[in-house]
């Protein structure tokens, strides 16, 4: 099948009702339709599973969709079942189905009817399953959150590491598609290697969120305060407060309601019901804040959250990058405000004292990182873009003076070491 042959605008509306595509989408989807080894890197909600989606239902066969969360592959399952009148159109193979799921599973694929198949890493481990793919007709592997391949990343996942020779098995010639929202140069030099795909062609979107304002403060014993007299500065506003325990996640949800500010905690220490219950009352503002530990976020979809606040530094520049990511989704106000004392990076580095030592060399070079951004003096915007690998003109870039550095030049964050935290 040409490309020439399809009209890729008509089959965007038919199958999802999108009138257009959105930044590279239409480029990386010729390519994979074409056949190449793709790479994808895009900020979240760039709309990366389009990129495979689309190409998935055009193509001959089944492409195989690894992705690291259960969950997220249930909501593509259910959204990709929605647009087509067969359900069998995807389908997700983990340890969860019975066996007459799994055989009705597999008739699909035979059948053709098949176009997406959803597995964990670990899935593919299973001798049945590579041989069963092996006997199909797969059209191209697609490996979402492909980061999760790399220490250098925010999230590995040592199941990742053998997808090369898992995809090899599975056939020698089968296409495959990474797509990631990790934009530093050894995190993607580590998937292509990782993936075997140092040919692929490259799609990389813009990092720039230009709706977000950038502020770094010096933490210090007033830091319960300071953020108090910011929410209430921003009365009304969605937000979501970042500490780094559950135990200061409690306590900082109980000084914000003591101070009349509508607020819930959310932390993986919670159950479960309570969990969905804050979660639910944050998206229904029945409560205008979040406090929570980097638990909460993946998958949230709040498009005004308006504030992002971070009591305590995150461990790297992507964390921090992905945690303030999720202010001003709608394009409108987002101001990213991050609390930062020297005192904290010790702590995180404490943290890591227990682990492999490769661990703790990557934990302390990705520390280093993060205390250069919070006591740097130039554009907070142009450090994060520079260090996913982009240029930023503040001059003449979209968004150049929406940071403290460019707003009111001053001297460097002298973090004070004496404060208690
Ligand atoms: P990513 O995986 O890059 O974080 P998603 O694939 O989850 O992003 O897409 C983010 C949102 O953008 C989804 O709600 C999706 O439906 C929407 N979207 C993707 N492509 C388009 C498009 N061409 N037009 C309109 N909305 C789109
Ligand atoms: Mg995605």
């Amino acid at each position: 099948m040409s490309i020439a042959e399809i009209d890729l605008h008509s089959a965007l509306k038919k199958y999802f009702g999108f009138s257009g595509f959105k930044g590279l989408q239409e480029e990386v989807i010729k390519n994979v339709i074409e056949g190449n080894n793709t790479f994808v890197i895009m900020p979240t909600g760039g709309g990366k599973s389009l990129c495979y989606q689309l190409p998935a239902l055009i193509k001959e066969g089944t492409a195989i969709v690894v992705s690291p969360l259960i969950a997220l592959m249930k909501n593509q399952v259910d959204a990709i079942r929605g647009i087509s009148d067969n359900e069998g159109v995807a389908h997700v193979l983990n340890s969860s189905l019975n066996k007459t799921e799994i055989k009705r599973v597999k008739e699909d694929i035979v059948n053709g009817i098949t176009k997406l198949l959803y597995v964990a890493p670990e899935s593919l481990t299973k001798e049945e399953y590579v041989d069963f793919l092996r006997s199909v007709k797969v059209s191209f592997m697609a490996v979402d959150e492909a980061h999760c391949i790399s220490e250098w990343g925010h999230d590995f996942r040592p199941e990742y590491r053998n997808l090369k020779h898992i995809i090899k098995r599975i056939g020698d010639n089968i296409p495959i598609v990474g797509l990631t929202a990790t934009a530093t140069p050894k995190v993607q030099e580590d998937i292509l290697k990782s993936l075997g795909m140092t040919d692929a062609v490259t799609f990389k979107a813009s990092f720039n969120r230009p709706n977000l304002y950038y502020e770094v403060r010096p933490k210090t014993k007033n830091v319960d305060a300071d953020i108090i007299r910011f929410i209430k500065q921003n009365e009304g506003k969605s937000g979501i407060v970042y500490c780094l325990s559950r135990k200061r996640v409690e306590e900082l949800a109980q000084v914000l309601q003591v101070n009349g500010i509508k607020a819930v905690p959310y932390h993986a220490g919670l159950d479960a019901k309570t969990r969905v219950k804050h979660q639910d009352m944050f998206l229904m503002e029945d409560v205008d804040v979040v406090v929570a530990t980097i638990a909460f976020g993946m998958g949230i979809d709040k498009p005004d959250v308006r504030f992002v606040i971070h009591h305590d530094i995150p461990k790297s520049i992507e964390s921090y990058y992905q945690e303030t990511g999720r202010a001003g989704r709608d394009g409108g106000e987002g101001h990213c405000l991050a609390f930062y004392a020297y005192k904290d990076i010790e702590k995180l580095e404490k943290f890591m004292s227990g682990k492999p030592v490769a661990e703790q060399e990557i934990g302390h070079a990705l520390l280093q990182e993060v205390v250069a951004f919070a006591e740097t003096s130039v554009s907070r915007r142009k450090f994060i873009l520079h260090y996913f690998g982009e240029e930023f003109d503040n001059d003449t870039g979209e968004g150049g003076d929406m940071d403290d550095n460019v707003r009111n030049p001053k001297k460097q964050v002298e973090a004070k070491d004496d404060v208690k935290i």
